[in-house]
């Protein structure tokens, strides 16, 4: 059990996936979380479960691609807890999958709001907190798509890689806040996300076998480890859960 007893921690995209499980373990290790996403009822949900469960929980409803919408979940976050120490910027989509050539123009450009604007306009709505308190840790979840170009996913490749150096740029000019700032790829995780992706049939990641992916357990756990100063080590990398040495350190194996 990893020790964030007395930290309060925002993820986006906890409805549902590797945001979910990333609440229930940040709460489990003792943060009190705020749990952020469009549609409220499982977003609520998943906070009543933690509450239920003896945990600091509460549920807003925050579309990131629109900048109020962040900043008012960080606001929420702030008037339930008084401080915020972590940012997990989870929330992403995958859709639409298809070739760049025929893509939708207008659908093309939302996944880019939401994957790339999105994860700017968290940064940029927790960042002056942090620095002002001279402390917090965020948490980028990346892919192995900011790498490595995908059929069908070029909206998704171009946006993670973007908001990698994003995450780069704020480390850089925020080298003396005491920020903690880290990346991770959480390898294929068997969420709707991928569902998605085998739905389409379009590249070899649509035919891996369901067996194949991480349950949503096994990156939150780590995200959860990410938190703790054991991990100080890695800051400003970019973590990987297929990396054996993080699954140790984490608790995994
Ligand atoms: P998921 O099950 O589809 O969950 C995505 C989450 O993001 C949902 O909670 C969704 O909730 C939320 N979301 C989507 N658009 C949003 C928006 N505009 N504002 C706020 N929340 C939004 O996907 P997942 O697999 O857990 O993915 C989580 C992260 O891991 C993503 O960044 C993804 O790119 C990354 N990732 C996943 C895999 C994988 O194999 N699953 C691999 C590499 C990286 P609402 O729809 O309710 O808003």
């Amino acid at each position: 059990m990893h020790d964030l007893d007395g930290k309060v921690a925002i993820i986006t995209g906890a409805s549902r996936g590797i945001g979910a499980a990333t609440a229930v373990a940040l709460a489990n290790a003792g943060a009190s979380v705020v749990l952020a996403a469009r549609t409220l009822e499982q977003t609520e949900a998943n906070a009543a479960r933690i509450r239920k469960d003896g945990g600091n929980a509460i549920a807003v409803t925050c579309d990131i691609s629109n900048f109020s919408a962040m900043e008012g979940a960080v606001a929420k976050c702030i008037e339930t807890y008084g401080k915020l120490d972590i940012f997990v910027g989870n929330a992403g989509v995958i859709d639409p999958i298809g070739p760049l050539a025929t893509s939708n123009p207008t659908s093309w450009t939302q996944a880019v709001q939401i994957n790339l604007i999105g994860a700017y306009n968290g940064l940029r709505a927790v960042l002056p907190i942090m620095q002002a308190q001279q402390s917090g840790t965020v948490i980028n979840i990346s892919s192995g798509a900011a790498h490595s170009p995908m059929e069908g996913w070029s909206h998704y490749c171009a946006a993670k890689a973007a908001t990698a150096m994003l995450l780069n740029n704020a480390q850089l000019e925020h080298a003396n806040d005491h920020i903690r700032f880290l990346g991770f790829r959480p390898g294929t995780v068997a969420t709707y996300m991928q569902s998605a992706i085998k739905a389409s049939g379009i590249n070899p990641v649509s035919q891996m076998d369901p067996s194949d992916h991480y349950k949503p357990e096994w990156p939150a756990q780590a995200i959860a480890w990410m938190c703790t100063p054991d991990a100080d080590e890695f800051l400003g990398q970019e973590l990987y859960m297929g990396d054996e040495e993080l699954q140790r350190r984490a608790g995994l194996i």
